[in-house]
């Protein structure tokens, strides 16, 4: 799994400046969540790591190697958003080795890998279903399996349980959890749940008007909030 540097990294939509410089470095294997009000650039950061969007300026390198100039598929990211974006034509197993398929691995390979990645998520059984006979977290499961698959270099999760009850959410989130200790995986977690960043986190990046507020553990960010932002966000006195 790749360490994640940003390096100044800056975004503007036309005249609107999203993101002030961000340097930030993930290291190998940490789960790193991303808090912070609707707008503040969260997906806009996300997106240019996947390479989804241009960075206006600044370095993003993964594994050490810079990616700036580098195709999505290239960088061997995967991301989970709220929306599950499954293919309604195709079964769980389709849907979870498309990649693969693209990439014309073997179809042996698919199978034992995507064999894996359902045991790992628990749909089995379920392997054959067409999307729309899944429940909202069987589909965010198979929204999961189709990045495990790829055995990418880190995985960016956009608000991936904003869609899910209460209930669910907490599964869930045991589940990447799990997912994330078994798979080593370094990882960047988008949410506005404060209880999903405490638990998840092995450090919380706060962002507001486009810029880092601070970095810390969650213990650091609770006892020791930088500013009114921070400690609103994570509800302890300031
Ligand atoms: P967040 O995920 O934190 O809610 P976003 O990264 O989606 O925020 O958006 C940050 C800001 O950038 C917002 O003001 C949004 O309107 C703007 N923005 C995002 N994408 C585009 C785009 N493609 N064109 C113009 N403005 C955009
Ligand atoms: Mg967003």
């Amino acid at each position: 799994m790749a360490t994640i540097d940003l390096n100044a990294v800056e975004k503007s939509f036309g005249p609107i400046h999203v993101l002030q410089p961000v340097d930030l470095s993930i290291r190998s294997g940490e789960f790193v969540v991303l808090v912070g009000p609707s707008g503040c650039g969260k997906s806009t950061l996300l997106r240019m790591i996947a390479g989804l969007e241009e960075a206006t300026a600044g370095d993003i390198l993964i594994g050490g190697r810079r990616v700036n100039d580098m195709e999505p598929k290239d960088r061997n990211i995967a991301m989970v958003f709220q929306s599950y974006a499954l293919y309604p034509h195709m079964s769980v197993a389709g849907n979870m080795s498309y990649s693969l398929r693209l990439r014309k691995t073997a179809k042996e390979r698919i199978s034992e890998v995507v064999r894996g990645a359902a045991e790992t998520l628990g749909l089995s059984k379920l392997v054959d279903r067409k999307p729309r006979a899944l429940s909202g977290g069987q589909r965010q499961r198979v929204a999961m399996g189709r990045a495990i698959v790829r055995q990418p270099q880190a995985f960016l999760f956009d608000e991936p349980l904003s869609n899910l009850d209460a209930r669910l959410r907490e599964q869930m989130r045991a589940e990447i959890k799990k997912l994330h200790q078994r798979l080593g995986a370094t990882s960047i977690y988008v949410t506005h749940d404060q209880i999903e960043a405490m638990t998840l986190a092995d450090r919380i990046v706060a962002l507001d008007a486009g810029r880092i507020q601070q970095i810390g553990t969650p213990l650091d960010l609770y006892q020791r909030p930088a500013n009114r932002f921070v400690a609103g966000f994570i509800g302890s006195p300031a």
